[in-house]
Protein backbone atom coordinates (compact mmCIF):
# COMPACT_ATOMS: atom_id res chain seq x y z
CA UNK A 1 0.00 0.00 0.00
CA UNK A 2 1.50 3.76 -0.77
CA UNK A 3 2.19 5.77 1.84
CA UNK A 4 -0.82 8.15 2.93
CA UNK A 5 -1.00 11.38 0.81
CA UNK A 6 0.20 14.78 1.42
CA UNK A 7 -1.33 16.71 -1.87
CA UNK A 8 -4.56 16.82 -2.76
CA UNK A 9 -3.35 14.97 -6.45
CA UNK A 10 -1.94 12.20 -4.17
CA UNK A 11 -5.02 12.15 -2.72
CA UNK A 12 -7.11 12.24 -5.42
CA UNK A 13 -5.24 9.17 -6.31
CA UNK A 14 -4.92 7.07 -3.09
CA UNK A 15 -8.26 7.28 -2.54
CA UNK A 16 -9.48 5.62 -5.66
CA UNK A 17 -8.75 3.11 -4.06
CA UNK A 18 -11.44 1.90 -2.08
CA UNK A 19 -9.14 -0.06 0.52
CA UNK A 20 -7.18 2.91 0.97
CA UNK A 21 -10.08 5.23 1.77
CA UNK A 22 -11.36 2.40 3.96
CA UNK A 23 -8.02 1.81 6.12
CA UNK A 24 -7.47 5.80 6.37
CA UNK A 25 -10.70 6.37 7.60
CA UNK A 26 -11.14 3.43 9.93
CA UNK A 27 -7.31 4.48 11.53
CA UNK A 28 -8.78 7.89 12.77
CA UNK A 29 -12.48 6.48 13.68
CA UNK A 30 -10.50 3.90 15.74
CA UNK A 31 -7.31 4.52 16.45
CA UNK A 32 -6.36 1.61 19.07
CA UNK A 33 -7.46 -0.63 15.93
CA UNK A 34 -10.88 -2.05 17.90
CA UNK A 35 -13.73 -1.57 15.18
CA UNK A 36 -16.75 -0.73 17.42
CA UNK A 37 -20.41 -0.85 16.28
CA UNK A 38 -21.79 2.52 16.22
CA UNK A 39 -25.30 1.20 17.28
CA UNK A 40 -24.30 -1.45 20.41
CA UNK A 41 -20.76 -0.72 20.89
CA UNK A 42 -19.29 -4.35 20.98
CA UNK A 43 -15.99 -4.68 19.29
CA UNK A 44 -16.36 -8.78 18.53
CA UNK A 45 -17.83 -7.72 14.96
CA UNK A 46 -16.70 -9.33 11.84
CA UNK A 47 -16.04 -8.25 8.75
CA UNK A 48 -17.36 -8.68 5.34
CA UNK A 49 -13.89 -7.88 2.87
CA UNK A 50 -16.05 -8.79 -0.57
CA UNK A 51 -18.88 -5.92 0.75
CA UNK A 52 -16.08 -3.89 3.24
CA UNK A 53 -19.07 -3.82 5.70
CA UNK A 54 -18.90 -5.31 9.42
CA UNK A 55 -21.70 -7.64 10.78
CA UNK A 56 -22.32 -6.85 14.70
CA UNK A 57 -23.14 -9.90 16.45
CA UNK A 58 -26.66 -8.54 18.19
CA UNK A 59 -29.55 -8.31 16.40
CA UNK A 60 -30.99 -4.39 15.70
CA UNK A 61 -30.82 -2.06 13.41
CA UNK A 62 -27.86 -1.54 10.95
CA UNK A 63 -26.29 -4.62 12.85
CA UNK A 64 -24.48 -3.99 9.21
CA UNK A 65 -22.67 -1.26 9.41
CA UNK A 66 -20.08 0.41 6.94
CA UNK A 67 -17.53 3.38 7.58
CA UNK A 68 -20.20 5.59 6.58
CA UNK A 69 -22.70 4.56 9.23
CA UNK A 70 -23.20 6.74 12.26
CA UNK A 71 -21.25 9.62 10.77
CA UNK A 72 -21.63 12.86 8.48
CA UNK A 73 -21.36 10.77 5.39
CA UNK A 74 -24.13 8.15 6.37
CA UNK A 75 -26.77 6.90 3.87
CA UNK A 76 -24.83 9.18 0.79
CA UNK A 77 -24.55 7.00 -1.90
CA UNK A 78 -21.59 8.86 -3.31
CA UNK A 79 -18.28 7.25 -3.03
CA UNK A 80 -15.67 7.72 -0.36
CA UNK A 81 -13.31 8.46 -3.63
CA UNK A 82 -15.53 11.66 -4.11
CA UNK A 83 -15.97 12.56 -0.73
CA UNK A 84 -12.48 12.26 0.44
CA UNK A 85 -11.12 15.10 -1.92
CA UNK A 86 -13.85 17.30 -1.51
CA UNK A 87 -12.89 17.17 2.36
CA UNK A 88 -10.03 17.43 1.54
CA UNK A 89 -10.21 21.05 -0.50
CA UNK A 90 -12.79 22.29 2.15
CA UNK A 91 -10.15 21.51 4.90
CA UNK A 92 -7.51 23.27 3.07
CA UNK A 93 -8.94 26.07 0.58
CA UNK A 94 -8.28 29.24 2.57
CA UNK A 95 -11.23 31.16 1.24
CA UNK A 96 -13.32 27.99 1.04
CA UNK A 97 -14.83 26.14 -1.95
CA UNK A 98 -18.14 26.59 -3.47
CA UNK A 99 -20.58 24.31 -4.89
CA UNK A 100 -20.06 25.50 -8.27
CA UNK A 101 -16.51 24.47 -8.12
CA UNK A 102 -17.64 21.00 -6.59
CA UNK A 103 -20.29 20.52 -9.24
CA UNK A 104 -17.95 21.01 -12.06
CA UNK A 105 -14.85 19.16 -10.38
CA UNK A 106 -16.85 16.21 -9.24
CA UNK A 107 -19.80 16.21 -12.05
CA UNK A 108 -22.04 15.87 -9.20
CA UNK A 109 -24.98 17.97 -9.25
CA UNK A 110 -24.71 21.13 -7.69
CA UNK A 111 -27.47 20.39 -5.29
CA UNK A 112 -25.22 17.57 -4.20
CA UNK A 113 -22.27 19.39 -3.91
CA UNK A 114 -24.48 22.34 -2.02
CA UNK A 115 -25.37 19.21 0.43
CA UNK A 116 -22.23 17.46 0.69
CA UNK A 117 -20.72 21.07 1.95
CA UNK A 118 -22.59 21.51 4.61
CA UNK A 119 -21.98 17.62 6.12
CA UNK A 120 -18.24 18.70 5.82
CA UNK A 121 -19.04 22.02 7.57
CA UNK A 122 -20.53 20.04 10.52
CA UNK A 123 -18.18 17.97 10.92
CA UNK A 124 -15.57 20.49 10.82
CA UNK A 125 -17.30 22.07 13.51
CA UNK A 126 -15.49 21.14 17.06
CA UNK A 127 -18.23 20.10 19.55
CA UNK A 128 -19.23 16.08 20.02
CA UNK A 129 -21.44 17.38 22.47
CA UNK A 130 -22.51 20.25 24.00
CA UNK A 131 -20.82 22.47 26.83
CA UNK A 132 -17.55 20.10 26.37
CA UNK A 133 -15.72 23.14 25.59
CA UNK A 134 -13.33 24.38 28.09
CA UNK A 135 -13.27 28.67 28.94
CA UNK A 136 -10.99 30.70 27.02
CA UNK A 137 -8.46 33.13 29.02
CA UNK A 138 -6.75 32.72 32.21
CA UNK A 139 -5.74 35.40 35.12
CA UNK A 140 -2.01 36.23 32.25
CA UNK A 141 -4.32 35.70 29.15
CA UNK A 142 -5.39 38.61 26.79
CA UNK A 143 -8.41 37.53 25.23
CA UNK A 144 -10.41 40.05 21.98
CA UNK A 145 -14.00 40.24 21.40
CA UNK A 146 -15.85 42.15 18.70
CA UNK A 147 -18.62 41.88 16.33
CA UNK A 148 -19.37 42.58 13.01
CA UNK A 149 -22.28 42.04 10.37
CA UNK A 150 -22.59 39.62 8.15
CA UNK A 151 -25.59 40.01 5.40
CA UNK A 152 -27.02 40.46 1.39
CA UNK A 153 -27.79 44.40 0.29
CA UNK A 154 -31.41 43.95 1.14
CA UNK A 155 -32.81 46.39 -1.81
CA UNK A 156 -31.72 43.43 -4.09
CA UNK A 157 -33.99 40.70 -2.20
CA UNK A 158 -37.05 39.23 -3.01
CA UNK A 159 -39.89 40.48 -0.63
CA UNK A 160 -40.75 37.51 1.65
CA UNK A 161 -36.56 36.52 1.93
CA UNK A 162 -36.05 40.70 3.39
CA UNK A 163 -39.06 39.65 6.06
CA UNK A 164 -36.87 36.34 6.70
CA UNK A 165 -33.73 38.22 7.05
CA UNK A 166 -35.41 40.86 9.52
CA UNK A 167 -37.00 38.08 11.48
CA UNK A 168 -33.54 36.92 12.02
CA UNK A 169 -31.02 39.91 11.84
CA UNK A 170 -29.70 42.69 13.66
CA UNK A 171 -28.64 46.00 12.44
CA UNK A 172 -30.66 46.79 8.92
CA UNK A 173 -31.23 43.10 8.67
CA UNK A 174 -27.72 42.25 8.71
CA UNK A 175 -26.85 39.06 10.84
CA UNK A 176 -24.81 39.95 14.11
CA UNK A 177 -21.74 37.80 14.74
CA UNK A 178 -19.37 37.54 17.71
CA UNK A 179 -15.96 36.15 18.06
CA UNK A 180 -13.43 35.64 20.51
CA UNK A 181 -10.19 35.43 20.22
CA UNK A 182 -7.72 33.84 22.81
CA UNK A 183 -3.63 35.28 21.72
CA UNK A 184 -1.87 32.46 23.55
CA UNK A 185 -4.06 29.65 22.51
CA UNK A 186 -4.85 31.31 19.02
CA UNK A 187 -7.85 30.18 19.30
CA UNK A 188 -11.42 31.82 17.62
CA UNK A 189 -14.67 30.88 19.00
CA UNK A 190 -17.19 33.12 16.89
CA UNK A 191 -20.87 32.35 16.06
CA UNK A 192 -24.29 34.30 15.19
CA UNK A 193 -25.84 35.97 17.86
CA UNK A 194 -29.65 36.76 18.15
CA UNK A 195 -28.88 40.38 18.98
CA UNK A 196 -26.31 43.23 20.30
CA UNK A 197 -27.50 43.73 23.45
CA UNK A 198 -25.74 44.31 26.38
CA UNK A 199 -26.77 40.90 27.84
CA UNK A 200 -26.61 38.71 25.04
CA UNK A 201 -23.37 39.83 24.36
CA UNK A 202 -21.96 40.02 28.06
CA UNK A 203 -23.23 36.17 28.92
CA UNK A 204 -21.72 34.64 26.12
CA UNK A 205 -17.79 36.61 26.72
CA UNK A 206 -19.34 34.97 30.72
CA UNK A 207 -19.62 31.46 29.12
CA UNK A 208 -16.32 31.03 27.44
CA UNK A 209 -13.94 33.50 28.80
CA UNK A 210 -12.43 32.92 32.44
CA UNK A 211 -12.99 34.98 35.13
CA UNK A 212 -10.13 37.54 35.95
CA UNK A 213 -9.23 37.52 32.16
CA UNK A 214 -7.69 40.30 30.26
CA UNK A 215 -10.22 41.27 27.70
CA UNK A 216 -10.46 43.87 25.36
CA UNK A 217 -13.03 44.85 23.41
CA UNK A 218 -14.16 47.91 21.21
CA UNK A 219 -15.97 51.16 23.19
CA UNK A 220 -19.48 50.00 22.10
CA UNK A 221 -22.31 50.36 24.25
CA UNK A 222 -22.23 46.72 25.32
CA UNK A 223 -19.42 46.64 26.84
CA UNK A 224 -19.33 49.73 29.05
CA UNK A 225 -20.51 48.32 31.74
CA UNK A 226 -20.52 45.04 33.63
CA UNK A 227 -17.28 43.30 32.62
CA UNK A 228 -14.78 44.80 34.78
CA UNK A 229 -16.66 42.89 37.80
CA UNK A 230 -15.09 40.14 36.48
CA UNK A 231 -12.12 40.57 33.99
CA UNK A 232 -9.43 43.01 33.49
CA UNK A 233 -11.65 44.91 31.19
CA UNK A 234 -10.12 47.69 28.65
CA UNK A 235 -11.22 48.85 25.15
CA UNK A 236 -10.27 50.98 22.50
CA UNK A 237 -11.92 53.90 21.26
CA UNK A 238 -12.63 52.43 17.35
CA UNK A 239 -13.03 55.97 15.31
CA UNK A 240 -10.20 57.60 17.11
CA UNK A 241 -7.23 54.63 17.89
CA UNK A 242 -7.71 50.84 16.91
CA UNK A 243 -4.27 50.33 18.99
CA UNK A 244 -3.50 51.42 22.85
CA UNK A 245 -0.12 48.99 23.43
CA UNK A 246 -1.72 45.76 23.72
CA UNK A 247 -5.21 46.75 24.04
CA UNK A 248 -6.95 46.13 20.46
CA UNK A 249 -8.85 43.68 18.41
CA UNK A 250 -6.88 43.39 15.67
CA UNK A 251 -6.45 39.66 15.94
CA UNK A 252 -10.44 39.39 15.45
CA UNK A 253 -10.16 41.86 12.69
CA UNK A 254 -7.75 39.48 10.64
CA UNK A 255 -10.35 36.69 11.42
CA UNK A 256 -13.33 38.73 10.10
CA UNK A 257 -11.43 39.87 7.25
CA UNK A 258 -10.52 36.30 5.95
CA UNK A 259 -14.74 35.39 7.23
CA UNK A 260 -15.70 38.24 4.93
CA UNK A 261 -13.25 37.74 1.84
CA UNK A 262 -14.55 33.79 1.70
CA UNK A 263 -17.99 34.81 2.14
CA UNK A 264 -17.71 37.40 -0.73
CA UNK A 265 -15.54 35.35 -3.08
CA UNK A 266 -17.02 32.05 -2.60
CA UNK A 267 -20.62 32.01 -1.47
CA UNK A 268 -21.88 35.20 -3.12
CA UNK A 269 -25.24 34.91 -1.59
CA UNK A 270 -24.97 33.15 2.24
CA UNK A 271 -28.55 34.10 4.39
CA UNK A 272 -27.87 34.26 8.14
CA UNK A 273 -29.74 30.98 8.51
CA UNK A 274 -26.93 28.85 7.54
CA UNK A 275 -23.64 31.50 8.52
CA UNK A 276 -22.88 29.86 11.39
CA UNK A 277 -21.72 27.02 9.42
CA UNK A 278 -19.35 29.17 7.13
CA UNK A 279 -18.48 30.51 10.48
CA UNK A 280 -17.53 26.75 11.91
CA UNK A 281 -15.70 25.91 8.28
CA UNK A 282 -13.57 29.36 8.69
CA UNK A 283 -13.07 28.57 12.70
CA UNK A 284 -12.04 25.22 11.39
CA UNK A 285 -9.31 26.60 9.27
CA UNK A 286 -8.27 29.45 11.43
CA UNK A 287 -7.40 27.33 14.63
CA UNK A 288 -5.92 24.44 12.76
CA UNK A 289 -3.43 27.16 10.57
CA UNK A 290 0.75 26.50 10.68
CA UNK A 291 1.91 28.38 13.43
CA UNK A 292 5.77 28.31 14.68
CA UNK A 293 4.63 26.05 17.88
CA UNK A 294 2.18 24.07 15.55
CA UNK A 295 3.28 23.42 12.16
CA UNK A 296 0.08 21.97 10.87
CA UNK A 297 0.09 21.09 7.28
CA UNK A 298 -2.85 20.24 4.52
CA UNK A 299 -2.62 16.37 5.66
CA UNK A 300 -2.93 17.32 9.21
CA UNK A 301 -5.97 18.95 8.79
CA UNK A 302 -7.64 16.73 6.44
CA UNK A 303 -6.28 13.91 8.78
CA UNK A 304 -8.46 15.61 11.56
CA UNK A 305 -11.65 16.84 9.76
CA UNK A 306 -11.88 12.59 9.23
CA UNK A 307 -11.49 12.04 12.88
CA UNK A 308 -14.35 14.58 13.70
CA UNK A 309 -16.87 13.06 11.06
CA UNK A 310 -18.18 10.65 13.53
CA UNK A 311 -21.57 10.78 15.82
CA UNK A 312 -22.42 13.78 13.65
CA UNK A 313 -25.44 13.53 11.11
CA UNK A 314 -27.17 16.30 8.91
CA UNK A 315 -29.88 15.24 6.71
CA UNK A 316 -31.33 16.53 3.49
CA UNK A 317 -34.81 16.90 5.34
CA UNK A 318 -32.91 19.12 8.22
CA UNK A 319 -31.10 21.33 5.80
CA UNK A 320 -33.99 22.42 3.97
CA UNK A 321 -36.24 22.51 6.62
CA UNK A 322 -36.14 26.13 6.98
CA UNK A 323 -36.49 26.58 3.68
CA UNK A 324 -33.89 29.47 3.86
CA UNK A 325 -31.22 29.08 1.72
CA UNK A 326 -32.28 27.38 -1.41
CA UNK A 327 -29.62 24.32 -3.14
CA UNK A 328 -30.21 26.57 -6.48
CA UNK A 329 -28.84 29.93 -5.03
CA UNK A 330 -26.37 30.95 -7.06
CA UNK A 331 -23.11 30.65 -4.36
ZN1 LIG B 1 -24.25 -3.77 17.49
Amino acid sequence: MATEPKTLVQAIEYFTDPDNCLNYLVKRRWPNGNVACPTCGRTDVSFVPSRRLWQCKTRHPKAQFSIKTGTILEESPLGLEKWLPVMWMVANCKNGVSSWEIHRALGVTQKTAWFMLHRIRLGMKDQPFPGWQTKLGGPDSEVEVDETFVGGKKQNMHADKKVRYEAKGGAQGKAVVQGILDRDARQVRAKVMPNIKRETLQSEILKQVKYGTKVYTDDAVAYEQGLQRRYVHEFVNKTESYVRGRVHVNGMENFWSLLKRGLKGTYVAVEPFHLDRYIDEQVFRYNNRATKDNPLNDADRFSLLCSQIVGKRLTYAELTAKGAEKPDAVF
